[in-house]
């Protein structure tokens, strides 16, 4: 498909092009398996030296025409889905992270991503040091081993609401010859695209925006096609030498940089750890890349308007969101998402804990739930929830302040938000 559609025509058309009297909209292909007329044929998808589908661990047509849609979205070469966006960030940082190799990240990530970092990998032998996204670039450098193998962070930060500098992770990235692979599950394609910005891998929850009505969970890798392994043979020796898995095929040389990572991700990790995503679910998360533009636009616009109500409201002691002037990560965000940021707000109340438990247990129209990012409003107290075993001395630690209100904002009008939000901070 034209990558320079624009991504509202990217998000109906890309992915998937009906031929005469072949259905309109994506079919689910709902089989677990495809038949052959001879071994042979069969052998040949094996040895990975035709095209084709044999099993729907490795790859389902409907699974890889969304990845496509994607992969279109975020102008990327190649990507496939997965069954979490656990599954994508583990996936993505493993395909070239084994054990005895290291991995910067920053420490401004989701929490579930922090622990598959800093306790699980870390059991599988990959090490992690964690850096300030923050940070100058001569700290960046300093955090590098000669065994790291990747860099890590999110555009928008969950929950931190901090905003990444790629640029700088790129340069720093780059200059220790490492891809720099980027979640994007806040931003979403349509506020951000992280490969314009010298990303190499990107990485989604679909979970939140991308499927944006909270009824599927899955998650997407993509790869830029940009970064070349090649020219470090050794580093990335499970691209550039044969897989003896896989009969010897060496990945970069039979699928050039365009198709190299998404295959080697596809071969090895899907085939072997088989955290797959559902043709069925793939289906709902191509329904929602649908009207993800106008979403989006809409998520944005009721954040910003309940930020700007929150911070004039005597009550708020504090709010964090982006697209607020005097925001500490304002003008990072004005240059990489000029259009918009996502709807998630972080604010704490006068009266910290107390309030925020008051203010929660008022609320009518915002509901109190663990996900961020889809057309119902929620929200939530960590220090009272995910994080509620922390003390908070703790709690201050991890940037999750005791007070901290996380709020999400859905695509309900704006006007009908603050007056539930107004009379349920009355009654702290
Ligand atoms: C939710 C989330 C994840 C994890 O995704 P799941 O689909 O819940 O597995 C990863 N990264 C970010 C930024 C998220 O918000």
């Amino acid at each position: 498909m034209d990558k320079k559609l624009h991504a509202e025509t990217l998000c109906i058309q890309a992915g998937y092009t009906p031929g005469n009297g072949q259905p309109r909209q994506i079919p689910i292909i709902q089989s677990t398996t495809f038949k052959y007329a001879t071994s042979e044929d069969m052998g040949k998808l094996f040895d990975l030296e035709a095209e084709g589908y044999f099993y729907s661990r490795l790859q389902n047509p409907t699974c890889d025409m969304v990845a496509a849609r994607i992969a279109a979205l975020e102008g990327g070469t190649a990507a496939m889905l997965t069954g979490s966006g656990q599954a994508a960030n583990f996936y993505a940082m493993f395909n070239v992270a084994s054990c005895g190799d290291h991995i910067v990240a920053s420490t401004a990530i989701y929490g579930g991503t922090f622990n598959l970092l800093g306790v699980t990998m870390k059991r599988m032998g990959v090490d992690v040091t964690f850096v300030d996204p923050d940070a100058s670039e001569e700290e960046l450098q300093a955090a590098f081993r000669p065994n790291t193998k990747a860099m890590f962070g999110e555009t928008i930060a969950n929950p931190a609401l901090t905003v990444l500098d790629i640029e700088k992770f790129a340069k720093v990235a780059h200059a220790n010859g490492v891809p720099l692979i980027v979640d994007n599950t806040f931003a979403t394609p349509i506020n951000c695209r992280p490969i314009e910005w010298g990303a190499d891998i990107v990485t989604h929850s679909t979970t939140k925006y991308m499927d944006g009505h909270g009824v599927a969970v899955g998650g997407c890798i993509v790869d830029s096609g940009k970064f070349d392994w090649t020219k470090y043979p050794e580093k990335f020796a499970g691209l550039c030498t044969p897989d003896e898995s896989y009969h010897g095929v060496t990945y970069t040389e039979r699928f050039g940089l365009a198709g190299a990572f998404i295959t080697k991700c596809t071969a090895q990790l899907m085939r072997d750890l088989g955290s797959v995503q559902s043709p069925q679910s793939a289906f709902y998360l191509s329904l929602g890349l649908e009207s993800l533009p106008f979403r989006m636009k809409q998520h944005c616009a009721n954040g910003q308007a309940i930020a700007e109500f929150l911070q004039s409201h005597p009550k708020v002691a504090w709010v964090k969101y982006c697209g607020l002037k005097g925001d500490r990560y304002y003008d990072l965000a004005q240059k990489y998402m000029p259009n918009g940021s996502c709807g998630v707000i972080s604010f704490g109340l006068v009266g910290g804990r107390k309030a925020a438990e008051t203010f929660m247990k008022h609320l009518k129209l915002g509901s109190i739930e663990t996900h961020v990012a889809d057309s119902h409003t929620c929200c939530l107290h960590p220090a009272s929830a995910t994080h509620r075993q922390m003390t908070d001395e703790q709690l201050d630690a991890c940037g999750v302040g005791a007070d901290l209100i996380r709020l999400s904002c859905g695509l309900e009008n704006a006007q009908d938000l603050i007056a539930d939000l107004e009379q349920a901070i009355a009654q702290v």
